[in-house]
């Protein structure tokens, strides 16, 4: 009885692991049991995730790109990842702070302007995206058709279908959106085979972000997640570089702040001075500024870490919030993670390690972490690593229609994968031997408003009343995001059942209307199912008493009285009464069957209606 609705994608076997960041973008391969990071030809693994659109024609990227940040600022994109998959209303107060013009387009999706033409921050980071898999493929020797790319685990439903549509856009086939907590926590070797609870602490340049992860039964869910999209190592370079530029002759000291390539002299001289304070305890700078003069400056890490110690108090507030948030205590995570190049900060570890009571992992290098835990997924998807669970949820509710065109919802939208759900159903008519199933897709109540996935019978049902057979339908959907679905009567074990793959052909649009329509119609549909409901009811009620009536030897004027209201409700179902009438009627007949002294009929619909709900 198989007939899929569409076969499973092929997969191909090399799969890469992508962290693409706001700052940097990178790409790792698992090989065996070690993973490793993909260098291009100088040694290097980062791709700055810049784009810049030069006058002559030229697309720069990376690091070409970021070169040319200062000389064209307002043709040079980097951040992309703070406007993709949200509205340009959503982005104006960000776009305000970056240097290259953001307008509104259509449907108030932000465009970035570049001359004439307008990019969407999709285009953007496919442009990043192709680099870093061409970077890969040069680094692998053969071509990358697949990867896994991570997102912060905030990143809402939009937010990881425009990332997915910019993997596309590279020529990627993105096989999963895995969130960059729990690629770190792989990547640290938490894989899920132990219960626990981790905090991910994510301090990069420009951004923190905490999440506390929960992991059970090899499943990974984030409990809570806080941050500050404006907190990172900049703002420590910030503060030295200010020391930087009060150390310069007073006759320099205020052009250089109008003069951007002074500025970023500055700035880059602060963050190697920082650098270089995470591993020792005392550094000098000398910065020449040609016939600006020069600075000579030397900082202590402790004056170093006076300076920054309330930024890094306030990436522990949000610590703490997270944590409260997670409805937990400080005492209850189990592991501490480091992700993000600042993370190196002696400051920021120690007083991570007396917050939390517990000394960090700091075995991965944090820059690398989540690239390699995405590769480790990559893995697992390209089929060489079968005990890793996925981590993926299902965006809507699966079910089957049932009698009178309801759907009933076996795994609910929003579910972890994989899952498995199995309710008993019955038949609606006496010695039916088939029943078709019809599996549905969406979170209305009616089946004609959801999403036919696929059709099957189950045949080889045994000649019983309805009501009596007792049919198993069980949904399954694997870590590949594949459905099976499969009915068992219980006594006979005759099975059927189908595969289909939910979200084949289902774009972002279709999926968020499906959700806004349900909303939209929740009021109507409430009704509409109501109505199914107190129809299926009075039909039992009709099937249960008729059959009693049968059965039992009552006085002929409670015979007459109880045929009559079963005629009418009888009568009311044959017609196109609503649902208050068909109400009023089985009310009608509960009232004539419950003044019977003899309890047989109202046991007998008693049980027709218990049947009623099992179907
Ligand atoms: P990410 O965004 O994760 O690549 O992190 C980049 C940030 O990490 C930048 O602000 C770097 O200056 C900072 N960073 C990198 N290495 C170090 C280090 N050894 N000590 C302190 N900060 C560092």
């Amino acid at each position: 009885m198989s007939e899929p609705a569409a076969s499973p994608p092929t997969k191909p076997r090399l799969v890469v692991g992508i962290d693409l960041g706001t700052t940097n973008s990178l790409a790792a391969i698992r090989a065996g049991k070690g993973a490793r990071v993909l260098r291009d030809r100088d040694g290097e693994p980062l791709v700055p995730s810049m784009v810049c659109f030069h006058p002559d024609g030229r697309v720069l990227v990376g690091r070409e790109a970021k070169a040319l940040r200062l000389e064209l600022p307002d043709r040079t994109v980097f951040s992309v990842k703070r406007l993709i998959g949200r509205s340009a209303s959503e982005v104006a107060a960000e776009a305000r702070r970056l240097p290259y013009r953001v307008v509104a387009g259509e449907r108030d999706l932000p465009r970035i302007r570049i001359g004439d033409t307008a990019w969407s921050p999709e285009a953007i980071s496919a442009r990043v995206l192709q680099q870093v898999k061409t970077t890969a493929e040069q680094a692998l020797g053969q071509p990358v058709q697949a990867a896994v790319v991570t997102v912060p685990a905030w990143f809402d439903d939009a937010q990881r279908q425009a990332t997915k549509d910019a993997a596309a856009l590279a020529g990627l086939d993105c096989l999963r959106i895995l969130n960059e907590p729990t690629a770190a926590a792989l990547a640290y070797g938490i894989d899920g085979t132990q219960d626990g609870t981790v905090l991910v602490y994510d301090l990069g340049g420009g951004t923190f972000d905490v999440s506390i992860l929960r992991i059970e039964d090899g499943v990974f869910r984030v409990l809570a997640t806080a941050g500050d999209t404006h907190l990172g190592g900049d703002d420590f370079d910030l503060l030295l570089a200010d020391r930087i530029l009060a150390a310069l002759p007073k006759a320099t000291a205020k052009p250089p702040v109008d003069d951007p390539f002074v500025l970023q002299s500055v700035r880059s001289a602060a963050e190697g001075l920082k650098i270089r304070l995470s591993d020792a305890t005392e550094a000098e700078l000398q910065l020449d500024l040609g016939p600006r003069g020069t600075a000579t400056l030397r900082v202590t890490r402790a004056e170093f870490e006076g300076a920054i110690a309330p930024l890094v108090q306030r990436t522990l507030d949000c610590v703490q919030r997270a944590v409260k948030d997670a409805g937990l205590r400080l005492e209850q995570i189990d592991d501490v993670v480091l992700v993000g190049g600042s993370t190196r900060v002696p400051l920021v570890r120690e007083r991570l390690r007396q917050l939390t009571g517990k000394p960090p992992h700091t075995e991965v290098d944090p820059d690398l972490a989540v690239a390699l835990g995405a590769s480790i997924q990559a893995d697992v998807l390209a089929g060489n690593d079968r005990s890793l669970l996925l981590l993926d949820v299902i965006p809507l509710s699966l079910g089957i229609e049932t009698l009178g065109g309801a759907t009933q919802k076996l795994i609910l939208r929003n579910s972890t994968i994989p899952t498995s759900v199995t309710e008993e159903f019955s038949t609606g008519v006496d010695d039916q031997t088939a029943v078709d199933l019809a599996g549905y897709q969406g979170e209305r109540e009616l089946a004609q408003d959801c999403r036919l996935l696929g059709r099957f019978k189950l045949r080889g049902i045994p000649p019983m009343p309805a009501g009596l057979p007792r049919i198993a339908v069980t949904f399954l959907v694997d870590v590949d995001g594949v459905l099976r679905v499969t009915a068992r009567e219980q006594r006979t074990g005759a099975e059927a059942g189908i595969q289909i793959v939910p979200t084949f052909g289902l774009s972002r649009d279709e999926v968020r209307r499906m959700m806004l329509d349900s909303i939209e119609h929740a009021q109507q549909d409430y009704a509409a199912r109501e109505a199914i409901d107190v129809r299926n009811k009075a039909a039992a009620m009709v099937r249960g008493t008729q059959k009693a009536l049968a059965l039992a030897e009552l006085p002929p004027d409670q015979t007459y009285a109880v045929h009559k209201a079963v005629k009418a409700l009888d009568r009311l179902l044959a017609g196109s009464a609503d649902a208050a009438a068909l109400k009023a009627g089985c009310d009608e007949l509960t009232k004539v069957t419950a003044t019977i002294a003899d309890d047989v009929i109202s046991s007998a619909v008693t049980k027709a209606l218990r049947e009623e709900e099992g179907r």
